[in-house]
């Protein structure tokens, strides 16, 4: 949720009864203290902040989270034994994100509080087994005692009441709040997260880092140089640098990087959060008293 997640999004979703996450991934440490602030301002209510674990300066993003007494932190991509312990030692709840059994026992053993199990359908950074929701669900409630939140392809209620089905005690949505009101992503790419058909995002980039996009001119390029066998450094090269932020908060839809999970082909509008919210707990709710209804 790079570029997407401010104190705006994560405030509102909080409001609206979830709990809103700062996105902190693309955030100068100075941007990241304000957001936090205006969070804290904007709801009363719990927020958390995701912090991915490769962030050049995660050690003033702590640093900041722990000073402002942040309660709650998601980490994600990357190893969760160098930061658990020195978060939980402030009474910060942890809970990491996994794309695998294997990677959820690990965050279970450095401490953590619950995990995010998040399958091949999801938009931005991927596992690189290509484990679908559907099946890694079940594999990771099964392999941990903490609890799990489901994560990749979830926009729905009926999403939502399907991955609690399988075991998960929450879900954590992303893409359907990109095409919400209070998200800075760029106004072009909401639209282009709206118009999206299935089959618009791929997995690329597994030699470097493996990332969900859409298929814009950028992704052609990165996957027609994977194809002709370029070297790691080649393909570093054609990626260079901030190419999300010139996709998601500049609106290039064509040489910019387009994180988004494969659920943008059921988005159809750009909503306020708290209606995305209460759209999900009405169909969840729905679903509870008919499951087996045909929609
Ligand atoms: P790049 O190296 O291509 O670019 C860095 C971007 O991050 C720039 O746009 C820069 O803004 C911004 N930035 C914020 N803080 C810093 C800092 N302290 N040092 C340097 N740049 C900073 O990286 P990406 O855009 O691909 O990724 C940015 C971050 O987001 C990484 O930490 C990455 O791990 C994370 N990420 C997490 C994902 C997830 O799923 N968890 C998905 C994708 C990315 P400016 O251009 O204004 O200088």
């Amino acid at each position: 949720m790079i570029w997407a997640s401010g104190w705006k999004l994560a405030a509102a979703v909080s409001n609206a009864g979830g709990l809103g996450l700062i996105g902190s991934g693309s955030m100068y440490p100075d941007v990241l203290l304000e957001h936090i602030r205006k969070c804290k301002s904007a709801t009363s209510r719990p927020f958390g902040v995701n912090v991915p674990l490769l962030y050049p300066d995660i050690d003033k993003h702590i640093d900041i989270i722990i000073r402002e007494g942040v309660e709650i932190v998601f980490t994600s991509a990357g190893n969760p034994k160098t930061w658990t312990a020195v978060l939980k030692e402030k009474g910060i709840k942890v809970v990491h994100v996994v794309s695998s059994s294997k990677f959820a026992q690990k965050a279970e053993a450095a401490g953590c509080d619950a995990v995010v199990a998040e399958g091949f359908e999801a938009g931005g950074h991927n596992g690189r087994e290509e484990t679908t929701s559907m099946v890694l669900i079940p594999a990771v409630t099964q392999s941990v005692t903490i609890p799990v939140i489901a994560a990749g392809g979830i926009a729905t209620g009926r999403q939502m009441l399907a991955a609690m089905v399988l075991g998960a005690e929450g879900v954590q949505v992303g893409s359907r709040f990109v095409a919400s009101e209070e998200a800075s992503s760029h106004l072009k790419f909401k639209e282009r997260v709206v118009q999206s058909q299935e089959g618009d995002t791929m997995l690329s980039m597994k030699q470097l880092t493996p990332v969900r996009l859409i298929r814009n001119k950028f992704f052609r390029e990165i996957v027609a140089a994977e194809q002709r066998g370029a070297s790691e450094e080649e393909l570093k090269q054609i990626l260079g640098r901030a190419r999300a932020k010139k996709g998601m908060y500049e609106g290039d839809m064509e040489e910019g990087e387009l994180e988004i999970g494969q659920v943008s082909a059921l988005i159809h509008e750009i909503l306020p959060a708290a209606n995305i919210v209460e759209n999900i707990i009405r169909e969840f709710e729905e679903g509870l008293k008919d499951p087996l209804k045909k929609l």
